[in-house]
């Protein structure tokens, strides 16, 4: 059936895009007595001498790790109680929909969604203050013994794969639900919010299969920098500088930020364009009428 499309959706990543730390080192490492600079050593070890992707090397180490087998999901939920934000985080998800408060989209039923898709732990992310304003969270799951203490990886969310789940959103809410193949075709008309609603927010190299794929099908992406790392902001003009993103910004999410008027500006120019294709798909209606009549 088709669908109105009339939603708008801002994925975005996570460590050192909504949060200058990754949530390792913010509320993991200090719990399980873990010196970070070692442990992404040993990470970088793993991947230089036995070719170990990213996130299963970090994965294996911490379930490796006693202090952390200790735990179970819920109490990674409540670590992420103690996760911090960059300037506007949270506030800035809920503020965002102000802008599509105007009665010319209201009447059009143009609504905001957003959605993180983060290499990091759902589990600590879904037990956040970000959880209440987000549609969707998806990142790496651990599984629990019989104990229920975390004990192997269920799903691993490398950066490769982190485009399959832009192609969740893209076909609807069912699809949110990961037991569902996300390859059923699916035409345009039937998806639930088109690639060109969509705005995603990154902060580096790991995000370009993401920009791609947004970029390429008619969507909007930003990289952003933390201001007081200068090879934060080179990365992000290389990836400007190569046509990968659109903007870039610092990353600051308060009102009046040059980020804030980016982001308030790529959605109400998509609330724009939703407007017009209703009004013109309305009248072509009205014109076609007598002729069936
Ligand atoms: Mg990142």
């Amino acid at each position: 059936m088709a669908q109105p499309q009339n939603i708008i959706a801002i994925v975005y990543d996570y460590d050192r895009t909504l949060s200058p730390r990754s949530m390792q080192d913010d509320v993991i490492f200090h719990k399980i007595g873990v010196e970070s600079e070692e442990f992404w050593g040993r990470v970088n070890r793993l991947r230089a001498d036995k070719a170990y992707e990213d996130e299963l090397a970090w994965i294996r180490l911490l379930l490796e790790n006693t202090a952390f087998r200790r735990f179970s999901n819920r109490d990674l939920e409540g670590l992420g109680r103690g996760l911090g934000f960059y300037p506007g985080v949270p506030e800035v998800f809920q503020e965002l929909g102000h802008v599509l408060g105007d009665e010319k989209y209201s009447r059009h039923g143009v609504t905001l969604e957003h959605y993180i898709v983060t290499s990091g732990l759902k589990a600590v992310l879904a037990g956040s203050s970000l959880n209440r304003h987000i549609e969707g969270i998806f990142g790496c799951e651990l599984d629990e013994d019989d104990e229920g203490k975390v004990f192997w990886p269920k799903r691993i969310i490398s950066h490769t794969a982190k485009t399959q789940y832009l192609f969740r959103i893209t076909k609807g809410l069912e699809y949110v639900d990961l037991s569902r193949d996300v390859n059923d075709h699916m035409p345009e008309a039937e998806r639930r919010i088109p690639f060109r609603n969509m705005l995603y927010i990154g902060d580096g190299p790991t995000d370009v299969p993401c920009f791609a794929v947004i970029t390429s099908r008619g969507g909007r992406a930003l990289a952003v920098y933390d201001p007081g790392i200068r090879a934060s902001f080179e990365t992000c003009m290389a990836l400007r500088e190569a046509q990968r993103v659109d903007e870039i910004a610092e990353a600051d999410y308060r009102r009046d930020t040059h980020l804030r008027r980016l982001m308030e500006h790529y959605v109400e120019r998509m609330a724009d364009r939703i407007v017009a294709e209703q009004q013109s798909e309305h009248e072509s209606r009205i014109i076609q009428a007598p002729r069936h009549g």
